[in-house]
């Protein structure tokens, strides 16, 4: 018993011990670091986590009719090739005229167009009356016509030479391409410029980066195959 009482004595020693040093440390002692008293003010505020609106992937847009030819996709294309028109204005009318007039074809050379917001909005996709019928282009010539051949050919209207392409334009070929690659089954090693194939013109011009539209085409390929 007078063992027990000497424990309890001992623990309200130290107990008091404990408090009577919080009470100095906090009234009587020094005034509180700023520093830990700011940590103090902003630690105890806990913002509980949200949980992330699943939203659809960038990329999950609805094909527009107009892409799909009433035939349905022939299984002639193995590439695409970008070109600009390097006017400052223009759209699929207005080069189809060019082209009929000018360079005696029967119709736009083209596939598509993309506008700058002159003859079309900015980013406009105009579809050529080729890729109706599945027809070969008239738009990047070379020894044995492969590339007009196989290749579906798409002009961004404006100089890239003088200028970037505009951001909608870039958006709406990501897409466009996107589609095609999907659809013909062709792979980013397919995808080229008229310059890089033929050697023989700036076109799209030195303002179009063909590396930063494959780079984003990686991504937004990515985003397709493994939906969240
Ligand atoms: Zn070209």
């Amino acid at each position: 018993m007078k063992r027990l009482l000497l424990v309890s004595t001992s623990l309200m020693w130290v107990g008091w011990s404990l408090g009577c040093s919080t009470a100095k440390h906090g009234v009587l002692g020094d005034l509180p670091d700023p520093v830990f008293a700011t940590r103090a003010a902003v630690a105890p505020v806990v913002v509980p986590a949200i949980e992330p609106r699943r939203e659809r992937p960038r990329n999950a847009w609805r094909v527009p009719r107009g892409w799909m030819p009433p035939s349905g996709v022939s299984s002639r294309w193995t590439c695409i090739v970008v070109h600009h028109s390097a006017s400052s204005s223009g759209g699929a009318e207005a080069f189809d005229r060019h082209h009929r007039n000018v360079r005696k074809w029967s119709e736009l050379g083209y596939h598509f167009v993309i506008g700058n917001g002159t003859d079309t909005a900015d980013g406009e996709i105009e579809v050529g009356s080729r890729w109706n019928k599945q027809k070969h282009g008239a738009h990047c010539k070379t020894a044995n016509n492969h590339y007009n051949n196989h290749g579906v050919g798409i002009c961004l209207v404006g100089n890239l030479n003088h200028h970037p392409p505009t951001r909608s334009q870039m958006d709406s070929l990501a897409r466009l391409v996107n589609f095609l690659m999907r659809e013909c089954g062709i792979g980013l090693n397919g995808l080229h410029t008229h310059g890089g194939v033929t050697r023989r013109t700036e076109c799209p011009g030195a303002r179009f980066s063909l590396a930063a539209l494959k780079s984003r085409l990686r991504t937004e390929v990515t985003a397709v195959s493994h939906p969240r």
